[in-house]
């Protein structure tokens, strides 16, 4: 059975593993940092041969890669194998040939995908959404990014845009998000939301331990200080969370009665916070969901961590090339 090779492209580093689809297992792995500001070019230039030196690395030749899967933080055109936008790389890359430029400079068939669609796959394949059929993923990290497995197979949709749950509107009065829509979950469950909302309460002056835990400098305020704060016994902290997790519990919500998902897993840098955002996950949805079988329904963290992307989108490719 050939290897494929996985790559998560952030906007800090580029990754690449050699990954055994039938088991999991990543076999080499390399990294190296983005240089997202020199541009797009010289990005795919670096990527390319990333993936040649990792094979050299792993003691491999060529002939025994199946092919190379790139998970792309941002909105693309798997059709055309382009991307369309990249909101968190200069340039934000539109229609740029990623696809057909990988192949050309490395010889070996590559497909795109979305880098939480990615996660989605891995933590299906071979971590915390093994076993059942239908899975809605929730990414919390920058933002809230997403991604569905429909009766056992990725979901896609137009162009693979399908899955987008931080962009389910949870409030139709509600703020205006990046996006253009108003009132998205990503404005009340990502990161800088719970941050800010940290922040926010230490500025008010509430009886809170996070502006000493900070020492007063409110950009040291993290989502993991929060966290901590809340584990300690704060209140506000653990409030913080509370919020946060009830509106994941909405978007779950909605989730639940379209897709009757067995299982959603909270995945990215924010669910380390475990049960703090958890539960207000699985309360919302025992409170609002009374038209399917919601005691069925699992709320879990991802196992797979950094590796989840490039295991999900390699395992993407050799399914489907
Ligand atoms: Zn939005």
């Amino acid at each position: 059975m050939k290897k494929y090779i996985g790559c998560d492209l952030g906007g800090t580093n580029l990754r690449a593993a050699i990954v055994d689809v039938e088991t999991g297992a990543v076999l080499h792995q390399m990294s190296i940092p983005t240089l997202a500001r020199e541009g797009h070019d010289a990005v795919m230039g670096r990527m390319a041969d990333l993936f040649l030196q990792v094979i050299q690395f792993a003691g491999m030749n060529k002939d025994e890669i199946g092919g190379v899967g790139i998970g792309v933080p941002g909105v693309l055109d798997l059709e055309k194998g382009e991307t369309l936008f990249l909101p968190n790389l200069p340039g934000t890359w539109p229609h740029i040939p990623l696809q057909a430029t990988i192949e050309k400079l490395t010889a070996l068939p590559t497909r795109l995908l979305n880098d939480v669609r990615s996660i989605t796959n891995g933590e299906w394949r071979f971590g915390a959404g093994r076993g059942v059929d239908t899975v809605a993923v929730f990414a919390i990290g920058t933002g809230v990014g997403g991604g569905l497995i429909v009766n056992g197979k990725l979901h896609l949709g137009i162009g693979g845009t399908g899955g987008e749950l931080g962009h389910t509107t949870i409030d139709f009065n509600g703020p205006r998000c990046g996006c253009g829509n108003y009132g998205c979950l990503e404005a009340y469950a990502s990161g800088p939301a719970i941050a800010a909302t940290g922040m926010k309460a230490v500025a008010q002056g509430l009886t809170t331990r996070l502006g000493d835990l900070c020492e007063y400098d409110l950009n040291r305020i993290t989502p993991k200080l929060i966290a901590d704060a809340a584990l300690d016994g704060d209140k506000v902290a653990k409030d913080i969370y509370e919020q946060a997790g009830f509106a994941l519990g909405i978007a779950a919500t909605n989730i639940c009665v379209a897709l009757g998902p067995r299982r959603i897993v909270i995945a990215g840098g924010v669910s380390q916070a475990g049960d703090l955002l958890l539960e207000p996950i699985r309360r919302t949805l025992r409170e609002r969901v009374h038209v399917m079988p919601v005691e069925q329904v699992e709320v879990v963290r991802s196992q797979l961590g950094d590796h989840a992307g490039m295991i999900g989108v390699a395992c993407w490719v050799a399914g489907n090339s």
